[in-house]
């Protein structure tokens, strides 16, 4: 892992009024660039060149500028640096540059030791149990005694994901080492997205900064979500659970505070574990009927949910007189950073 001085000593280098917010070209990065354009801050996308085409239809979501790569593994962390630019990661920079985000000589919006401990799934339970949340119950494939979801290793997406009620079924139906059996936790999916801000004052107060709720959406997976045709059909499956987009979600008035008192645990939890997760992050959660939240995630960067919002959601209207995206949110707080000369307390 880069240090933190390597970076600081980068920005130090950087021009804090012409600063740059650069991403791949894929997954939140329309709703990043929209939001830094809102913002006046300029653009920078990393793009295949056979992509440049679409971001180019749409002209308030393409970057201003683009840097065309072969390929996502090797950042082009030179050509950033010597453009002032701030990488905002997002799901497909984690997976598309995997290790090598680690080492990366460019700063990043946030805590890039989020991204380690989200990456790994060992580790973001240690991360979801510290934090106070509740987890679904993990099984080793012997003790399988109700219906459990098996998650293969590095599977992104829910992609290749199995329900199975026994030991036997286990046995016939997976044939992946190292998987994670959990218990299939019944309930809505809440997917509440917060934004914490280690250098605003007010809101709801958490270590010395404040924490906001973004927004919150559930996901549709194939085939899972739209199994009640199949079964009118006639049709019997196997259900999958391949996230395949994204719905808006408001929830009711009277859990708000417990998905506050989750996000605050989050954030606490990550002080205590490595110094703090400024900037966007999801909890992936399971409400069940008796009204509990079940956390089986949590995405320490944005999440795609978020692109539902480009014009702000149900939850900012009541924090922001304008239109407030999580992605305008990101500009805005490089942009506050930069004038407290505090860059380096939300990027490394
Ligand atoms: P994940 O890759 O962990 O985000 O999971 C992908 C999808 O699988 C989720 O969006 C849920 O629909 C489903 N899922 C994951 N874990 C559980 C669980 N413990 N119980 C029920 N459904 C789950």
């Amino acid at each position: 892992m880069i240090p933190k001085e390597k970076i600081n000593s980068i920005l130090e280098g950087y021009d804090k009024k012409k600063i740059k917010i650069a991403t791949i070209c894929s997954h939140s990065s329309m709703q990043i660039f929209h939001g830094a354009r809102q913002e006046g801050i300029k653009t920078v996308g990393i793009c295949l060149e056979k992509n440049k085409k679409l971001y180019d239809a749409f002209p308030y979501g393409r970057p201003d500028e683009y840097i065309i790569v072969k390929d996502y593994k090797n950042l082009p962390v030179k050509e950033l640096v010597d453009q002032n630019a701030v990488i905002v990661p997002h799901g497909s920079v984690v997976e598309y540059a995997g290790k090598a985000l680690q080492e990366a000589a460019v700063p990043l919006f946030g805590n890039r030791m989020s991204l380690v401990w989200e990456g790994d799934r060992d580790m973001l339970f240690k991360w979801m149990k510290d934090a106070g949340l509740n987890v679904p119950r993990t099984f080793t494939p012997d003790k399988i005694d109700r219906p459990c979801i098996v998650k293969l290793p590095g599977a992104k997406g829910g992609r290749g994901y199995v329900v199975v009620n026994s030991p036997e079924e286990f046995r016939k139906k997976v044939k992946a080492e190292k998987v994670t059996i959990q218990e299939y936790v019944l309930g809505v999916r809440v997917y509440p997205h917060y934004f914490f801000s280690p250098i605003s004052k007010g809101g709801y107060g958490v270590h010395e900064g404040s924490l906001e709720l973004m927004s919150m959406d559930r996901r549709l997976e194939s085939d899972i979500d739209d199994a009640q045709r199949a079964t009118a059909a006639g049709i019997k499956f196997d259900p999958s659970f391949t996230v395949v987009g994204n719905l808006p979600l408001v929830i009711r008035e009277s859990l708000l505070s417990k998905v506050m008192e989750m996000g605050q645990g989050v954030v606490e939890s990550a002080f205590r574990l490595f110094k703090g997760i400024p900037g966007p992050f999801c909890i992936e959660t399971i409400c069940t009927k008796d009204m509990e939240f079940y956390a089986f995630e949590i995405s320490g960067r944005i999440v795609a949910g978020t692109n539902l919002y480009p014009e702000g959601s149900q939850y900012t209207a009541y924090t922001y007189k304008e239109p407030m995206s999580t992605g305008r949110r990101i500009a805005l707080e490089i942009k506050n950073a930069a004038k407290l000369n505090k860059l380096s307390s939300v990027i490394y």
